[in-house]
């Protein structure tokens, strides 16, 4: 696996077409000042002839701590990945090294053999897991909430356990993010229970 390095480390990265990234920048999420790829921590693959970067910054302004995760095509155009960055950083670290990462130049077909086919393996993937995530969490029709609140969340009382369908789930944790795990049940956008064992 390789480790995280400093972006900047890894750029510039050439695509098959011959385009090529020498700068990476992104705004900072809280005070907006542009960050480039000095003030960013992880790593910069090229895979499927798309550059792949999970990473973390860090203003040096604000000192906030935001991730970046993203795709950027032969066209330079940059996508956004849905794979939570932490997976999608170890998958980038543990991916072989390809053939055209040491040298795009010593293969120029590679891109144009590929191009019209070329689609974002890692966020079809992303996008794949994001369904299954979905479609395994509970869902129900008869929803009854129990009396008795362990504390409130967003002004809202948190009630201690649920009846869904009849089933008893007892309150797990607060999810600001709304992430549901597979047997898990969302209340109110923000509260997961599971089923009591
Ligand atoms: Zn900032």
């Amino acid at each position: 696996m390789q480790p995280n390095r400093r972006l900047s480390d890894f750029l510039p990265l050439k695509f098959a077409n011959g385009n090529q990234v020498k700068q990476f920048s992104k705004p900072c999420v809280r005070c907006g000042t542009m960050l480039d790829a000095k003030q960013m921590n992880g790593i910069a693959r090229l895979v499927e002839n798309h550059i792949a970067i999970a990473a973390t910054a860090q203003c040096p302004k604000c000192s906030e701590n935001f991730g970046v995760a993203c795709v950027i095509n032969p066209d330079k155009q940059v996508k956004r990945v849905v794979l939570p960055r932490v997976l999608f950083n170890l998958y980038l670290r543990a991916l072989p090294v390809q053939k055209n990462e040491l040298s795009a130049e010593s293969i120029p077909n590679r891109g144009a053999m590929s191009r019209p086919e070329v689609r974002d393996a890692i966020e079809d993937a992303a996008e794949i897991a994001r369904r299954q995530a979905s479609a395994q969490q509970v869902k129900a029709r008869d929803i009854v909430r129990s009396e008795e609140a362990l504390g409130r969340f967003n002004e809202k009382a948190i009630p201690a356990w649920l009846l869904l369908d009849g089933q008893r789930f007892d309150f797990e944790r607060i999810a600001p993010n709304a992430q549901v795990g597979e047997g898990e049940f969302l209340l109110d956008d923000c509260l997961i229970y599971r089923a009591k064992v």
